[in-house]
């Protein structure tokens, strides 16, 4: 048996030595090829997003009354929510911001405009995307942000059928039609604009 596996050793170290070479260039070729997993850094197929942040509405407490009138330079929501220039006229503003009629334990947080139904609504700003559905108390709505600032258009009757979110728009885009969907007792738009800051008065944006 000794003998047999002496005569034989050399087919035996042979293949081992084949075994191992092959085993070596098995484990060699494992790292270049992690190696290039790890080096390589594919092309996005998207580009980065926009630097838009958007920000949940503020809690609808009181403390933002004080900025009522107020406009700041860096907000880019500016002009008529409604391409139908027969309405740019304060007498269509039937709720004011803060407006202490609105409510016994809140104040309102934007302009309501007694448009007709059916008006078109559109975006005072070019902004993206944020939301376009239904909102428990503002009904058919779109929300809009712009850099850290964003606007809601509320109760309408109709979606403009193209906007999704994530979509860039531009200024004088039509959003929907003015009507009456959510929490609303009238054909009417409710229209409001906010920051981190809170809720800022629309009205100083409607001439600018
Ligand atoms: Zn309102």
């Amino acid at each position: 048996m000794a003998t047999v596996l002496l005569k034989r050793l050399p087919i035996i170290i042979g293949l081992l030595l084949i075994l191992t070479l092959c085993g070596v260039g098995v484990l060699t070729q494992l790292d270049v090829s992690s190696g290039i997993t790890d080096n390589s850094n594919p092309p996005s197929e998207n580009p980065p997003a926009v630097a838009v942040t958007p920000i949940n509405p503020p809690s609808y407490s009181s403390d933002y009354c004080v900025r009522t009138g107020d406009w700041d330079p860096t907000n880019p929501f500016s002009g008529w929510p409604t391409d139908n220039t027969a309405l740019h006229n304060s007498a269509f503003i039937t709720m004011f911001f803060c407006d202490s009629t609105y409510g016994q334990t809140w104040e309102h947080e934007g302009l309501d405009f007694g448009f007709y139904l059916g008006t078109n609504v559109i975006a005072t700003a070019d902004a993206e995307v944020i939301q376009a559905g239904f909102h428990t108390l503002l009904g058919n709505m779109v929300l809009l942000c712009s850099g850290s600032w964003c606007a809601r258009y509320g109760h309408l009757d109709s979606l403009a059928p193209d906007l999704a979110p994530g979509q860039t728009i531009s200024k004088g885009t039509i959003l929907g039609q003015v009507g009456q969907t959510g929490n609303a007792f009238g054909v009417h738009l409710h229209y409001d604009i906010y920051n981190e800051e809170g809720f800022w008065d629309p009205f100083p944006t409607l001439g600018r």
